[in-house]
């Protein structure tokens, strides 16, 4: 047994890396456990448990492989060890059969302790027919480790020592123990709103920690469904990023409860369709359905009181905004058309004065060519027969007064 979990301890031992003087929580080591722990835990919950185990959706090829990767890289063993024994306890959950029961065994047996004992080391290929005919998932089933150190090596290439110590190391650690608490703590703290055959428990903090893994009493009464939060007020946040996948088509028919399963005294099938949250007043009615009945009744009246007020503010908020976005849009658009309007008017105005302006001119300077032309020309015309007159008087009187001096001489 301890042989086997050498891994998981020194995981924890490393953890005190954490105190070592190069190692400081700085900003990229911070984003790192954060993004670590959500995108594991959602590995594990929506991948190895709602869709390994259960077929609670479907997806392509491709996709499984990456859910299995995700799931891997938290250092869980492979998709088909984990998803085989945890159909397992769900057939014979709390029973002497049970693998992590901590009704029938210890806490600390049903936390952790089974993963360790030889019973349950092999993988249960028996029990995984339907995902042991992929090739891929068998290679990545004998190679589980392969993600995980994959994943440390890169958050040493981005955060240094203080990414592999508290971005890898301490978000392993965490994930370990929220995904554990649901074998051990879910049987034993909580809830009960249906009577089944275990005694599994609903647990509202769980279920934030496990991203919806806490309604865990929801999931023993109907296994197959997607989501474990049957009501609007039990958070879940693995169904609401698989529901927003869908709408990319990366994951379709999510298996939701019918109505007869979240109210279990209505005998008549509904179909396999989700059921609108459930009303107070509603709720009243299948009381005897919610255990205690009447805090269920009141946390839910309470809850309802609450978001209704804030959800209409924040809705009449939405709309004045969209409106007065709406107005000053048209304005603004008016606005454009009538500058546009003048302007194109002054430019078309300008561009008029300034050919008819040019026109004018031109014909000022025609005119003017034209009369000096003729001035010239009939200059030149009276000209010619002046000087014609001029020649033939003055030549004659010339000569006349040369031969009149001659002869007085
Ligand atoms: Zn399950
Ligand atoms: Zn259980």
């Amino acid at each position: 047994m301890w042989v086997q979990a050498i891994p998981f301890i020194f995981v924890h031992a490393a953890c005190l890396g954490v105190f070592l003087p190069q190692v400081e929580f700085t900003t990229t080591a911070c984003i790192l456990l954060v993004v670590n722990y959500a995108v594991r835990v959602w590995g594990l919950t929506a991948g190895y448990h709602r869709y390994f185990s259960h077929r609670a959706y479907k997806t392509s090829r491709t996709f499984q492989f990456i859910l299995a990767l995700l799931g891997c890289s938290a250092l869980q063993k492979g998709p088909i060890w984990w998803a085989g024994h945890h159909r397992h306890h769900h057939l014979h959950s709390d029973t002497e059969e049970d693998i992590h029961s901590p009704i029938v065994d210890s806490f600390w047996h049903s936390h952790v302790g089974w993963i360790f004992t030889k019973t349950w080391e092999q993988t249960n290929w028996r029990n995984m027919h339907d995902f042991a005919k992929y090739p891929e998932l068998r290679w990545l089933e004998k190679h589980h480790w392969w993600p995980g150190v994959g994943l440390a090596v890169l958050c040493y290439l981005v955060g240094g020592w203080s990414g592999l110590f508290w971005g890898f190391f301490v978000s392993t650690v965490a994930v370990y123990h929220v995904t554990f608490f649901i074998n051990s703590l879910c049987h034993i703290w909580g809830r009960r709103r249906y009577q089944t055959t275990d005694l599994s428990r609903n647990n509202f903090f769980l279920a934030l920690l496990t991203f919806g893994e806490g309604w865990h009493n929801n999931h023993h009464h109907y296994q197959s469904s997607a989501n474990q939060g049957f009501f609007w007020w039990e958070v879940d946040i693995s169904f609401y990023v698989l529901r927003v996948l869908s709408w990319f088509g990366i994951v379709w028919d999510l298996r939701l409860p019918p109505k007869n399963k979240q109210f279990p005294d209505q005998d008549q099938p509904q179909g396999d369709h989700f059921v609108e949250p459930a009303k107070p007043d509603k709720l009243a009615s299948k009381a005897d359905l919610l255990l205690p009945p009447i805090s269920a009744q009141s946390v839910a009246a309470a809850a309802q009181a609450v978001v209704e007020p804030v959800m209409a503010v924040a809705q009449s908020a939405r709309e004045s905004v969209a409106a007065a976005a709406y107005i000053m849009g048209e304005t603004v658009a008016a606005a454009a058309v009538s500058a546009r309007e003048s302007v194109a008017a002054a430019a078309l105005v300008a561009s008029e004065s300034v050919v008819s302006a040019a026109h004018s001119a031109k014909e000022s300077i025609v005119a003017a060519a034209q009369v000096a032309s003729e001035s010239v020309v009939a200059a030149a015309h009276s000209a010619v027969p002046t000087a014609t007159v001029v020649a033939l008087v003055a030549v004659p009187m010339v000569t006349f007064f040369q031969t009149v001096a001659s002869q007085s001489t």
